[in-house]
């Protein structure tokens, strides 16, 4: 590895830096570092946030599920991509609906990991250019990670469902 380090979650490789990860997800503190950097970016900029903060957040979580990454956040997040891609919810009406769910689902299914998600990382959104590129990048990253989850996806929407005033499957 001599230099470099590897995101278990998406692969990103990068130049190891003295930086620990401060995350429960499966991630390097590489590409947390990253991570930080895009938030940064978008708690600055109030546009920005109202359009993709959401998906960012769900994105990043869902390609680093795995290693310690608890299931309910994993489940969460998904559900979070699955509202915005299948029920057509804008970033900002999801976090009250993820809520919701997460208060009145005490059992959590464990989903594993699809084996090599995608291709995009929060590598190419921090990498933008300008903010619509940055948001354009967001879109195209978590619409990648949503359909890399196909195998979940029905499991999934049973928990949208939920998230959207239905009972919680049952286990
Ligand atoms: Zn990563």
């Amino acid at each position: 590895m001599n230099g470099e380090s590897r995101c278990p979650g998406c692969g990103l490789v990068m130049p190891r830096s003295a930086k620990t990860n401060g995350s429960y997800y499966h991630c390097s503190g590489e590409c947390w570092s990253l991570f930080g950097e895009v938030l940064a970016a978008e708690f600055g900029n109030l546009l920005l946030f109202r359009k993709v903060h959401q998906l960012t957040v769900d994105a990043y979580a869902v390609q680093h599920a795995g290693g310690p990454h608890p299931d309910k956040s994993v489940c969460v997040h998904l559900v979070g991509l699955c509202l915005v891609h299948e029920h057509g919810l804008a970033s900002p009406e999801v976090a009250p609906k993820l809520q919701g769910l997460a208060t009145r689902v005490k059992d959590w299914p464990h989903f594993e990991p699809p084996q090599g998600q995608g291709h995009l990382t929060v590598f190419d959104v921090a990498a933008a250019a300008d903010h619509d590129e940055h948001a354009a990048r967001v879109r195209a990253w978590a619409a990648e990670v949503w359909a890399d989850w196909a195998e979940h996806h029905a499991a999934v929407r049973g928990l949208a469902a939920a998230a959207l005033g239905g009972d919680p499957p049952r286990r």
